[in-house]
């Protein structure tokens, strides 16, 4: 078992790159964990994982659309400043996480303030980024019936 497939653990060690800047990498930390072929990391990463081998390092760069999507102009929501809660500041910036439609949270950051109007983007931030990422593969293994089942990796971080 030394070659990427799916339903797979498979341990990489990882660095993202977008417009230059590293802002994610295992460097430091417990290698990165995942199920291969359940959607437990970006689609463009897990389609250039298949079939590489231990031990084997790769640059993968992904587009918008297979990564964290294109930035959608329909996605900005203007609120009246007066609307909201008055524990969360009010500033161009702020995070926030609401309920959407079907009840689920959503995030949403604050991009502009005008006239007392807010403007929220519900883009994710790296909608629209093109990823570089550096791969290396660690270790392989079987996953087990539960971790199948689940679709993704217990390790010892994660219990239920
Ligand atoms: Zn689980």
């Amino acid at each position: 078992m030394d070659t990427v497939a799916n339903d797979l653990v498979v341990a990489i060690d990882y660095s993202l790159r977008v417009d230059g800047d590293v802002i994610d990498s295992s460097e430091g930390q417990e290698p990165l964990e995942y199920l291969q072929g359940h959607q437990n990391i970006i689609p463009g990463l897990e389609k250039e994982m298949l079939g590489m081998k231990i031990g084997e390092s790769k640059e993968v760069e992904v587009q918008p659309k297979e990564g964290y999507g294109e930035n959608d102009p329909e996605a900005f929501v203007e609120i009246p400043k007066n609307q909201f809660p008055e524990h969360i500041p009010v500033e161009i910036g702020t995070e926030l996480q609401v309920e959407n439609e079907q009840g689920q949270p959503v995030y949403a950051r604050i991009d502009a303030i005008e006239n007392n109007i807010v403007t929220l983007n519900f883009n994710h931030p790296l909608a629209g980024k093109k990823l570089h990422f550096n791969v290396k593969v660690l270790a392989i293994r079987e996953a087990n019936a539960e971790e199948l089942t689940h679709g993704h990796v217990h390790s010892g971080h994660h219990d239920h």
